[in-house]
Order: structure tokens, then sequence, then C-alpha cells
């Protein structure tokens, strides 16, 4: 498979994750299975009200980082500042607290970093890490680490988000050079856990209706990834969890297209996805994994 086949799978997985749970986030899994069985179509709605296949902040803010990588021809902070406060302008259909408070700071003063705080631990860095491992593919794991933290650091400044975000894009970049499922789990999922035990996956009950905080997104990401065999299940397993699952949704659906690649991705879902959106996602891939190569 090529490349740049892995990075489009990765990013459309990203914004059909999204898309898909956005429809039951903030949902209790009984409530799911109360009101459709399981969940497993880009049917809209939520609390949100969106329209079948619309996406998010996830996705969103992704590309709007994505564009900034772009126009800069690196990962560049105050580049993506000012791409996200103009994304906050446009008036996103949903934005993090987080994401919020650490935004209009930069509008005051300009210095695009927040300040460190281990209260900011969400996961809005984390689920718009995509363009980073995109864009430093093939880079020393130092200029990858400095690109992750350039980025997650204007509106994240935490050491558990930074680990998550790290984390992610070394599993996306490893999935993109055709490592196996097995290689990302021994590689990155279990040293992640082992070194803060907050990201624990295994031997710990089911992460069910997982909040915004990034140590409870990932291990409920990583049990549904690491427990199933496609991208359809992951993504199904993940979003029928509740809780937060536009974001844990778009972070499974990241990896699982990176890994599993744009022929696993079910026709039902890319044909539902937004026109706009996919077609920005398809084309900013290619963009991305090309830049500087
Ligand atoms: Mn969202
Ligand atoms: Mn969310």
């Amino acid at each position: 498979m090529i490349l740049a086949d892995r990075a489009t799978a990765a990013y459309l997985g990203l914004a059909i994750g999204d898309a898909l749970g956005a429809t039951v986030e903030f949902m209790m899994p009984r409530e799911i299975a109360a009101q459709y069985g399981t969940h497993d179509t880009l049917r809209g709605g939520g609390w949100l009200h969106l329209k079948p296949g619309q996406v998010t902040d996830d996705t969103t803010m992704s590309l709007a980082l994505g564009n900034s990588i772009l126009a800069q021809g690196k990962v560049d902070a105050l580049a993506a500042a000012e791409a996200f406060d103009a994304w906050m302008r446009a008036k996103p259909v949903d934005i993090g607290n987080t994401v919020r408070r650490n935004l209009l700071q930069f509008r005051k003063t300009g210095i695009p970093e927040a300040p460190y705080s281990d209260h900011d631990a969400g996961n809005g860095a984390a689920m718009r890490v995509l363009p980073v491992a995109l864009a430093t593919f093939g880079q020393s794991d130092e200029a990858v680490r400095a690109a992750c933290r350039a980025q997650a650091h204007v509106t994240h400044h935490c050491v558990l988000s930074d680990a998550a975000c790290e984390c992610l894009v070394f599993m996306v970049q490893d999935a993109l050079r055709g490592a196996s499922k097995n290689d990302l789990l021994h590689d990155h999922a279990h040293p992640l856990a082992a070194q803060y035990a907050a990201f624990k996956f295994r031997a710990v009950k089911p992460s069910l209706n997982p909040s915004g905080y990034v140590a409870d997104t990932l291990p409920a990401v990583f049990q549904s990834f690491f427990d199933t065999d496609d991208f359809r299940d992951c993504l199904i397993d993940v979003v029928n969890r509740g809780g937060d699952a536009d974001t844990t949704g778009a972070i499974a659906g990241m990896l699982a297209g990176a890994l599993y690649g744009i022929e696993e991705i079910p026709e039902a879902w890319l044909n539902t996805l937004d026109t706009a959106t996919a077609g920005a996602c398809v084309t900013q891939a290619h963009s991305l994994i090309q830049l500087l190569k």
C-alpha cells in the first residue's frame, strides 16, 4: 500500500470517527443501546443536531492546523495559533473549554503557548495531531516531538497531553510505515501506560463513558483499537462506549485508518461523510505527506 493512501485513510478515518461518534457524544452506553441498539451509521443528530456525515471540532481544528502547516512549510506555533483563532472566530459547531480559554488568552498576549497547567489535561490537543504526524513523517524523533509540542501548547500545555500527543503521532507514523498492530502495542501504547499509570488500558475495567480527560480518552481508544480486527469494528466499539465519543471516534479512526488503509473503510461511511470535508481531508493528506520530502 502506498504511503499517500495510508495517510488519506488516516485523515478520512479521523473525520468518519468524529461524525459517527458525535451522534452519541455525552451519552451513556445504556442510553445508546436503548436508542439505537448498536450505533453504526453516520446518522447525524446528537446534542449538536448535526447533518448525517457532518464533523465537529476534532476534524475542523485538524484541517485548520494542516492549512497553517502547508502555508508555512512547517509546524509553526504562531501560525497554528492564528489558524485556531480564525477557526474560533468562524463560530465552529463545538469548542472545548480549554481551547477557548487559551485562544482568548492568545488574543490578549500574542504568545502562542499556553501557561503550563496540570489541569489542562483534556484531549483537545491530542484530537488534532494528525497533520503533525503527516508533516513530520521521516524526521528525527526530536524534531517530531518539538513539532508535537509546538502545536499542542497553543492550547494545552500539560505533561499528560504531551505524552498522549507524542504517542499518537509515533503510532500513526509507524502504522504509515507498515508496522503491525502488535508493534504499535509494544512499541508505543504499553510504554506510555508503563510511564504514566493514568494511561493503563490492560487489566483495568472496560473504559465506558470516557470523559474529555486525555487519560480517559486514550485507554478507551486503545481498548477498542487493540481488541478489534478491522476498521469498522474498532469504530463501532469505541463510539458505543459513549462519553466523548466524537473524540474517541476521531482518534481511533485516525489510528485504524493508518493501520488498515483505505480499502477497509466501509463505503457507506465514506459516501455519507460530508463531501467538502472528505475532499479537504484527501487533499491535505496528500500535501502534508509530501511536505519537504
Ligand atoms: Mn468534537
Ligand atoms: Mn468531543
